[in-house]
Formats: C-alpha cells, sequence, structure tokens
C-alpha cells in the first residue's frame, strides 16, 4: 500500500488516501489539492504529490 498525507506538502490539512497503486493515490491527491486548495492538476502539482508518496504502514 501506498499513502499521501496532504500535509506533506506543509497544507494545514488532515486529508489522507491510501492505495495500492501509487497512481491511484496521486490521482486521488490531485482531484483533492485542486478541489480543496485550488491547486493547479497537472505534471507540477502530481510531481509535488508524487515526491511524498509513503509506503504505508
Ligand atoms: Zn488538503
Amino acid at each position: 500500500m501506498k499513502k499521501f498525507e496532504c500535509k506533506s506538502l506543509g497544507m494545514a490539512c488532515d486529508f489522507k488516501v491510501e492505495a495500492e497503486n501509487p497512481e491511484e493515490v496521486i490521482s486521488k491527491a490531485e482531484e483533492h489539492a485542486a478541489t480543496a486548495h485550488n491547486l493547479p492538476r497537472g505534471e507540477e502539482t502530481r510531481a509535488k504529490i508524487r515526491s511524498q508518496v509513503k509506503d504505508a504502514d
């Protein structure tokens, strides 16, 4: 399992997502970033998220 926590990007935000496939984690996190934080959809945001995808416990 892979996970992403929004606070890894320095956001004061409790959003987290877990999935088997890291691309699924990134996709869901990108959607969250766009809707909750007004970040642009696209490779730049995806790269930031990707750098913070970690192994889930
Ligand atoms: Zn967030």
